[in-house]
């Protein structure tokens, strides 16, 4: 933990969650001062976003993770080679070789065994953070302390904790998740859309895996994914009305994995051994203006999507990459004008990833059978079209222009040289 006179700082980032902890590091990598609030005590109760979770992190998150040095070797990660989407009673299939995708995919993995992205488990990334975090010189932390409220000024914002300390900072980042109380304070509009539905999380043994290999299956009650984790195992994300979740989530382990062969078919076998289930509730949540003066939202305070496409976290270290792009030559000159710059370059990718997820929510899981048959139509349509596939593959990599320095490769060379212990490589 640094001494910083007087509580002064150049950024306070409020929320310590995977894309919080993100944002500090980068920019505390870059020389500034960092303050970072959270309320959570991890020594006590884990983060809440540091569960059982499976992540899949696409081409361009594997490249920020790597250059915030958040991918050591012990980190468990699994790459997808395979997806395979499909619908349950229904016609329409999709599989995506990797291998078949390469130009694509790029330079970022070897050409010969490429990978659409890799599997890590939420928790352990979580670790990662915090083990950096705790060892960075330019990082103070203030928890379990939370943000009660900040009041923007011309020059620097004040913020005020929940024990009275105040701190002032150049640039106050909301990473405080859905709820996030710097966007309720500062009153910014949000497109908020409940889709009744929740996501039951777990992850079991299949009796004949498929490595490597992730699937996702589109059921008339909502998606179903399998990713593919170390030993056999896979990370189920079900989702399905909120009264099913909550009977399923109390269901003995023999229905549990009864109803999911049903569900998923034959094709892995039987399962066995999941773990305990966690739920969560599912929206969207899209806010047009992300900045005000010195303030900026990002990650789920900024905009939260449906897990169905694997996007929440990968859309919001891009954010981060942006941010700091966006910052770091701009602390000592106009900081709000270079934040209206980071608003205006992320606006695009925002709003298309959102449209995007929504648009397979919405799709697959609607009530009307029409509605679902056009799902199916589109997957038809995917599986017959290299085009339609490709321009599908090209969005999950996560390179939409502009790209920011930290989503390329080792855009640091200094970096580059310590660093090829921790380049993404395949660890299963
Ligand atoms: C079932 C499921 C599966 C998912 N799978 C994927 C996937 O495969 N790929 C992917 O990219 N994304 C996925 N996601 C999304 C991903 O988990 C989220 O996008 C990501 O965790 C959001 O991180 P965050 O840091 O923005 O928010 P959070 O994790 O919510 O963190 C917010 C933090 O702010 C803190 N906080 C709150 N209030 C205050 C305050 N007043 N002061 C200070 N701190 C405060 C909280 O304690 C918390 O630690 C999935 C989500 C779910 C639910």
């Amino acid at each position: 933990m640094s001494a910083v006179a007087n509580n002064v700082f150049d950024v306070v980032v409020s929320g310590g969650g995977l894309v919080g902890a993100s944002v500090a590091l980068g920019l505390a990598d870059r020389g500034l001062n960092i303050a970072l609030i959270e309320p959570t005590e991890h020594h006590h109760q884990p983060l809440p976003s540091h569960d059982e979770r499976t992540l899949v992190l696409n081409a361009a998150s594997l490249n920020v993770l790597d250059n915030l040095d958040l991918l050591p070797d012990d980190l468990i990660r699994v790459p997808v080679r395979h997806i395979h989407i499909n619908r349950q009673h229904g016609f329409g299939h999709l599989h995506l070789n990797a291998l078949e995708h390469a130009d694509l995919i790029g330079e970022d993995t070897d050409p010969t065994r490429p990978y659409f992205g890799q599997v890590v488990v939420a928790r352990a990334l979580g670790q990662c953070m915090l083990d950096r975090l705790a060892n960075h010189p330019g990082i103070q932390i203030f928890c379990p302390q939370a943000l009660v409220g900040f009041k923007d000024g011309p020059t620097h914002v004040d913020v005020s904790l929940d024990d009275g300390t105040t701190l002032s900072t150049r640039v106050l980042v909301g990473a405080d998740g859905t709820q996030s109380l710097i966007r309720q304070q500062l009153g910014l509009p949000v497109d908020h859309h409940d889709y009744s539905q929740r996501a039951m999380v777990f992850n079991v043994a299949a009796q004949k895996p498929m490595p490597e290999t992730a699937f996702e299956r589109f059921t008339a009650h909502g998606p179903l994914a399998l990713l593919p984790q170390a030993q056999g195992r896979y990370g189920v994300v079900w989702i399905d009305e909120t009264q099913a979740i909550d009977e399923a989530l109390e269901w003995s382990d023999e229905t549990l994995m009864g109803a999911l062969s049903e569900r998923f078919g034959p094709r892995l076998g039987g399962f066995s051994k999941p773990s305990p289930r966690a739920s969560y509730p599912l929206i969207k949540q899209h806010s047009p203006q992300v900045v005000s003066g010195r303030v900026v939202l990002v990650g789920n305070a900024a905009n939260a999507v449906h897990p169905v496409s694997a996007q929440g976290f990968n859309l919001g270290l891009r954010d981060v990459a942006g941010l700091i792009d966006a910052l770091c030559p701009a602390l000592e000159e106009d900081v709000a004008q270079a934040l209206l710059a980071y608003q205006r370059a992320r606006a695009d990718d925002q709003r298309a990833t959102i449209r995007y997820t929504d648009t397979l929510a919405r799709a697959f899981a609607h009530p009307m059978g029409w509605v679902r048959l056009m799902g199916g139509l589109g997957l038809a349509a995917h599986a017959a079209s290299p085009a339609l596939t490709r321009r599908l593959v090209r969005a999950a990599m996560g390179f939409r222009e502009p790209v920011a320095s930290l989503a390329k490769k080792h855009p640091n060379p200094t970096r580059n040289q310590q660093s090829t212990q921790g380049q993404p490589h395949d660890r299963v």
